[in-house]
Parts: C-alpha cells; sequence; structure tokens
C-alpha cells in the first residue's frame, strides 16, 4: 500500500478559516492541494511552482 500524506488548510500560511484537509499519495496530495489552493483561495496560476513546493515541503505522513 502506498504512503499517504496529508495536507491541511488550517495550518496554511495565509489561511482565513478554511478547514479542508487532503490526504492521497504524495503527487495526488500536490495536485489537489493546488486545486484547492487555486480555486477556493484564489491562487494565480503563475504561483502553481512554489505553492506545489510548499505542499511537497509540508505534506505530513498519514495514517488513516
Ligand atoms: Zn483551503
Amino acid at each position: 500500500m502506498a504512503d499517504r500524506y496529508r495536507v491541511d488548510c488550517r495550518k496554511f500560511p495565509s489561511d482565513q478559516g478554511c478547514t479542508v484537509a487532503i490526504s492521497g499519495s504524495i503527487d495526488e496530495v500536490i495536485e489537489l492541494g493546488w486545486l484547492h489552493a487555486k480555486t477556493h483561495h484564489a491562487h494565480k496560476d503563475d504561483e502553481e511552482t512554489g505553492i506545489k513546493e510548499w505542499i511537497r515541503g509540508n505534506a505530513e505522513a498519514a495514517h488513516d
């Protein structure tokens, strides 16, 4: 079974009360996290590389 990772919007530096958490493989978490950042938090396409790197650096091991 592949390792699962988790990112939690409650820990997002600039977040304003979002409580979404995403878990899955590291690639799924990065892709969905980026889509969530773009659609829900109004991040722009030119932030994609930085956001994805941030997610990769901040994803935690999930034990669910
Ligand atoms: Zn969020």
